[in-house]
């Protein structure tokens, strides 16, 4: 097949791209920038889809959480635009294409469910009401396609993506990861911590690519549910951190560094399970945070 990736260059991107080509795909990224095998989002918009293009998926989008990046309005517009703006444009494309690609696939967040410590939500959760949630009914509703287009289309609804090169853990946990101190449990702990390993998130947009029968939404999450106390445990199991006891960086301290909106990320959590991605018959790479802790520590 022939695999357009919008926000290619990224974590995700580079991790799917390179699936793709070791299955055989052809992959070209749409970029901000031009290059050697990227087309840019202004090519797409005066080209349309590149002869041949067998599918879609949008990955672009600005970076949700950044230490002491405020919530202001031009932020909100930066993530909504990157992630809106985009999937629209890749809808007009998909639309206007002599011969439509046979797939479409976006991502989304589980920010899309609310935060709750008692419920557990499958792809037909419910949709929440604060500023994420809103933001991801938007983003999935910027990639609906007209009735008329064949194309198939697929959500995939990604928890935190774990891996060496990139979010979380190249992005906030680049000391922990680097020095001899132990990572701290978040605020109490108890908040589920919706994560996949990233080979697992490339994982399941390949599945939802290759098989004819896929559809609809998809929840990108590990099939064991864990919370943040369980996964700072794994953390430091793996990068053999020294234990000084229940030790934990209070709500306060994250108020002050992300902002209350954006610390509700990391203080609140959703316990999302992948019903429909294991009916749909993935089969995980790394199913268990401690397994896919191991293989990421090995890399630092
Ligand atoms: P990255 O930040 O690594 O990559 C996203 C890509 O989006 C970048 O390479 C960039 O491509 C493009 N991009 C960034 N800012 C803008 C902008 N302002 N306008 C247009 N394009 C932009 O993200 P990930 O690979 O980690 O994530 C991929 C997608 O998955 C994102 O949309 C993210 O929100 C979503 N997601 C990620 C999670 C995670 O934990 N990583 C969790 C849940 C969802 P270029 O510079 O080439 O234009």
């Amino acid at each position: 097949m022939s695999v357009l990736i919008g926000g290619g260059t990224g974590f995700v991107g580079r991790h799917l791209s390179k699936m793709l080509r070791e299955k055989g795909h052809r992959v070209i990224v749409v970029s901000r920038t031009a290059g050697k095998e990227k087309l840019t989002w202004d090519d797409v918009k005066k080209n349309g889809l590149p002869s041949g293009c067998t599918a879609v998926v949008n990955l672009a989008g600005r970076l949700i959480l950044e230490p002491f990046k405020r919530l202001d309005e031009k932020y909100l517009k930066e993530l909504h635009d990157s992630r809106i703006d985009t999937s629209k444009l890749l809808v007009s494309a998909i639309t206007s294409a002599n011969v439509p690609p046979k797939v479409f696939v976006t991502i989304s967040g589980v920010g899309y469910y609310p935060p709750s410590p008692t419920a557990t939500y499958t792809e037909d959760g419910v949709n929440g009401s604060d500023w994420l949630a809103k933001l991801a009914k938007e983003w999935e509703a910027a990639g609906v396609l007209p009735e008329h287009v064949t194309t198939r289309r697929v959500i995939v609804r990604s928890g935190v993506v774990l891996g060496a090169d990139g979010g979380m853990i190249k992005t906030l946990l680049p000391v922990p990861a680097a020095v001899y101190l132990p990572m701290l449990q978040l605020g109490s702990g108890k908040q589920w911590f919706p994560w996949i390993h990233v080979k697992d998130i490339a994982g399941i947009i390949t599945h939802a690519i290759e098989k004819e029968h896929m559809k609809g939404v998809l929840n990108g999450v590990a099939p064991h549910a864990i919370n943040n106390k369980d996964f700072t445990e794994a953390f430091n199991k793996a990068f053999k951190k020294m234990s000084y006891g229940p030790m934990f960086v209070p709500a306060f301290t994250l108020n002050m560094v992300y902002g209350s909106e954006m610390a509700k990320i990391v203080l609140e959590g959703q316990k999302v399970v992948p019903e429909r991605t294991l009916e749909a018959g993935y089969e995980y790479f790394y199913p268990s945070i401690n397994d896919s802790m191991k293989e990421i520590s090995a890399k630092f």
